[in-house]
């Protein structure tokens, strides 16, 4: 997925979340004549009724306003309310839930989204810069237009996924997967070992919680245990949120893996993908707030993917 709208979703030029992300990750892509090997689908908005799939309608009405008056925050102080961040938010979640349908009409086996993956946002608030949560409105939209209920989500941003994890904690049919920087040192502070899933869906999720400077090695041999959980499940359609600032390097966050690892989760991915999936894989950029890391791991799982 790629068009220039993307880089309207930011909070500023100086902001850790700020447009240069998307013209890094573009500028990467091109250099290594990705966009010549892969088939281009540009961004589109979701309407209000998709967002409705997981938001509440009362928190999209918020959204709206404060984004109209361009205004104070979306949540307690990380998400401000930028003037029509509504509307880039809704290029988002449109342009995810285009990869979507481009993946279940049969167009591709795998589609990815750079600006994407906004695991933080609940589903009555904004939280940690993201306003809509496409990868849990995509889940819903799956389940909604497509049939698809059992899926897999698997999310290796050092942040943990939070708005994805306690929204579906009790449902058996969403197989959730996590590494991130351990919550007790790092935002958003959840994720422990022992968050498993709730009432019939205790063992549905595995949260894998590293210590700050972790490396690839150290993942890697996590990695194993992983892929047996999301086999055992055997999920129709598989999504990756691939956040970039699980890297070294990051100005935000502690951990010390490389692209390697995401590039190896991607091909793994991928394998079970085609075995249970129908080769069905949607992977979103996420976080990432070192510009050449972003580069190096968006670019990487591309064409590991190809
Ligand atoms: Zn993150």
């Amino acid at each position: 997925m790629l068009g220039d709208k993307l880089s309207n979703y930011h909070f500023g030029e100086d902001h850790p979340f700020g447009p240069k992300r998307y013209w890094a990750f573009k500028e990467e892509f091109e250099l290594r004549s990705l966009n010549k090997k892969v088939l281009l689908s540009a961004p589109q908005q979701a309407t209000e009724k998709q967002l409705a799939l997981f938001h509440t309608q009362e928190y999209i009405n918020k959204a709206k306003a404060l984004s109209d008056k361009g205004e104070g925050y979306l949540d307690c102080g990380d998400t401000p309310a930028i003037k029509g961040i509504y509307e880039s938010a809704c290029t988002v979640v449109g342009t995810t839930l285009k990869a979507v349908d481009l993946i279940m009409k049969g167009d591709c086996h795998f589609a990815f989204s750079p600006i994407a993956g906004l695991h933080h946002a609940t589903r009555n608030s904004a939280a940690g810069f993201c306003v809509f949560n496409d990868c849990g409105i995509a889940i819903e939209y799956l389940r909604k237009e497509y049939k698809i209920q059992r899926i897999a989500y698997v999310d290796i941003d050092a942040h943990h996924g939070d708005g994805v994890f306690y929204s579906f904690e009790n449902d058996t049919d969403l197989c959730f997967v996590d590494f991130h920087q351990d919550g007790a040192t790092l935002y958003p502070g959840t994720g422990f070992i022992n968050e498993t899933g709730k009432d019939n869906a205790v063992g549905t999720k595995l949260n894998i919680p590293l210590p700050p400077n972790s490396t690839d090695k150290i993942a890697k041999a996590l990695w194993q245990s992983a892929e047996e959980f999301i086999e055992k499940f055997k999920p129709e359609f598989i999504l990756l949120q691939c956040g970039a600032d699980s890297l070294a390097g990051d100005p935000i966050t502690q951990l010390n893996l490389t692209s390697t690892f995401h590039s190896y989760v991607a091909s793994r991915l991928s394998l079970l993908s085609n075995k249970y999936s129908n080769g069905r894989l949607l992977v979103m950029g996420g976080g990432g707030y070192n510009l050449d890391n972003i580069k190096a791991a968006w670019n990487d799982v591309i064409e590991q993917l190809i």
